[in-house]
């Protein structure tokens, strides 16, 4: 039988202190519904200003620390802080992460290596430190951002080290989830299509937007909201018998 969950429940989200980012928006989305929450982000001074930002508009319990993802032992030190400051970890959100626009003849070892630190192994570093703490509990929820540039081999603005990171995401939730499942754990995937932030090159202008909506089945690229929503479902109790899947948010321009 899975565990209850705690009444008073934290989520900590890697990636959440750029203004227009999925991270933040996110953050606001789940302390609304009642989560505490967690921020971990490469700028210490921007992570704990978000959690204040949630903890006065939300009146839950936030806190932020500071940690480059792709530093294992600087990772752990951020999530203890958080632990040590929060109410019970029960769900791990990884959105930390960097796009990667370079054509692949062009790709230096540098730029290959800075994105895999960041976009694949920064993953497994929070997950491991979070789960370490949620098979105590006998109960937790993962959840990491891939990209439908993994699903479809590129195609949006970054390229080949991108798509390759974002793929690992996929098979890394698949077995971690298959392993920790007894024990209570649930990790899946959101894969977004477009989403209006600055991840891309600054912000989109009307046409490049109306371009990358074309392909979809829905016309318009997402939201930051449209992620948040799939993220709290997923973390949600209700989500129990979900795991190890792969819910695209992209409007339809992967159908799978
Ligand atoms: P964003 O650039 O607004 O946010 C990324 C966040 O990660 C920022 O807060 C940044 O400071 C943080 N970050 C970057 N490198 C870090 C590091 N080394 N250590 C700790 N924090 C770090 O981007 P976003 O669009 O909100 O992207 C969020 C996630 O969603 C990313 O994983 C991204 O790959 C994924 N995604 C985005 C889109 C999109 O179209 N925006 C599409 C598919 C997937």
């Amino acid at each position: 039988m899975a565990t209850a969950f705690p009444e008073s429940r934290t989520v900590v989200l890697t990636g959440a202190a750029s203004p227009r980012g999925i991270g933040r928006a996110t953050a606001h989305f789940l302390a609304e519904r009642g989560w505490h929450v967690g921020i971990i982000d490469l700028d210490d001074a921007a992570a704990k200003a978000v959690a204040a930002e949630i903890a006065e508009q939300h009146g839950v319990q936030a806190a932020g620390a500071g940690a480059n993802v792709a530093d294992e032992a600087a990772v752990r030190r951020a999530f203890d802080e958080l632990e040590a400051a929060l109410p019970q970890v029960v769900a791990l959100v990884n959105l930390a992460g960097v796009s990667s626009p370079v054509p692949y003849l062009e790709v230096t070892a540098d730029e290959w290596n800075r994105v895999m630190d960041i976009n694949m192994n920064g993953v497994h570093y929070a997950t491991r430190r979070a789960v370490e703490s949620m098979v105590q509990h006998g109960v937790g929820r993962v959840v990491s951002l891939s990209s439908v540039s993994a699903q479809r081999g590129g195609g949006t603005f970054s390229k080949t080290v991108y798509s390759a990171a974002k793929a690992g995401v996929i098979g890394f939730t698949r077995s971690v989830a298959r392993e920790l499942g007894h024990q209570g754990i649930t990790l899946n995937v959101v894969s977004p299509g477009p989403i209006d932030t600055d991840i891309m090159g600054g912000t989109l202008t009307d046409e490049r937007k109306t371009a990358m909506a074309a392909d979809g089945v829905l016309p318009r690229i997402g939201t930051p909201r449209d992620i948040a929503a799939a993220i709290a479902y997923l973390i949600s109790e209700d989500a129990g018998f979900v795991t190890g899947q792969t819910l695209n948010v992209d409007g339809g321009l992967y159908m799978h």
